[in-house]
């Protein structure tokens, strides 16, 4: 009895202490989140994963939008950096090989792994319609990836579903459920049929990081809330869960961009 009792409190204590160095702060939000999953294993997954999507995939011929694709995304890519710079944060973006590629696809979507690999689907253009809104959909793609929310979701997964056991060892007791924890963390799931939306958490986070980011790049921060505006009369339920989604709720998330505006108007330098 008494030998039971102490195996439990040095697994409250083991438990305590994991948890305690399994949380990290997220940039900006100061917001602490589960972190199970070492930065390294996490860069080294989603670089196969996006090789195996590239593949899969047909890159757009289109040289104006691929150039447009590459011209917004290395504006934002460099005011992030700056912004970690100016912050002592840089170590953040350790190992990021920044890449921005358009894909052929009827698909409204846009994501951006871990390490800094964006991909824009060409059926999100008609809806980003210039730059500025280019950069809403970049900024808000690359701030999921800087907030590392694709790593918290799998730490979440992981917790629930595998009660926290190492990535190692989750990979190779159960290879098929982390391999799809993997696809809808990263916004990769809808193609495989899997579906994960990002959390309401994830996505204010999202929002609020990537206007501020958008605005350091020198776009304007109110293309946000047109952008929106449209994405909202366009969906038609064929979205994938990134845009698609109805959390937070259209008007809910023009409000809270609206009532973000004057922040992000201190960051923006308008034709820098
Ligand atoms: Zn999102």
């Amino acid at each position: 009895m008494h030998k039971i009792k102490i195996t439990k409190w040095i697994c409250v204590l083991i438990f305590a202490v994991f948890m305690t160095t399994a949380c990290a702060i997220v940039p900006m939000s100061g917001r602490q989140q589960l972190s199970l999953v070492p930065q390294s294993s996490l860069m080294a997954t989603s670089l196969q994963q996006y090789d195996q999507f590239l593949k899969e995939n047909k890159v757009s011929q289109n040289k104006a939008q691929t150039a447009q694709v590459k011209r917004v995304g290395s504006r934002i890519q460099h005011a992030v950096e700056q912004y970690f710079r100016q912050n002592n944060n840089s170590q953040q973006l350790a190992g990021y090989a920044w890449e921005f590629n358009l894909v052929e696809s009827k698909d409204v979507n846009a994501w951006c792994m871990p390490g800094g690999k964006v991909v824009v689907y060409s059926g999100i253009l008609p809806i980003t319609k210039d730059d500025n809104g280019l950069a809403v959909v970049i900024g808000h793609e690359i701030a999921h990836a800087v907030a590392n929310h694709g790593a918290e979701r799998v730490s979440q997964g992981l917790l629930a579903q595998m009660g926290g056991m190492a990535l190692s060892t989750a990979i190779k007791n159960q290879p098929q459920a982390t391999q799809q924890l993997w696809m809808g963390a990263f916004g990769l799931g809808a193609q495989y049929g899997m579906i994960l939306p990002y959390s309401r958490v994830h996505e204010n986070e999202a929002d609020h990081l990537g206007l501020m980011f958008m605005a350091m790049a020198g776009y304007d921060p109110n293309a946000a809330v047109d952008f929106w505006q449209r994405m909202s009369a366009k969906k038609g339920g064929q979205a994938p869960p990134e845009f698609l989604s109805t959390h937070p709720s259209d008007a809910t998330r023009i409000r809270n961009i609206q009532s973000l505006l004057p922040e992000a108007r201190k960051y923006y330098k308008p034709g820098k």
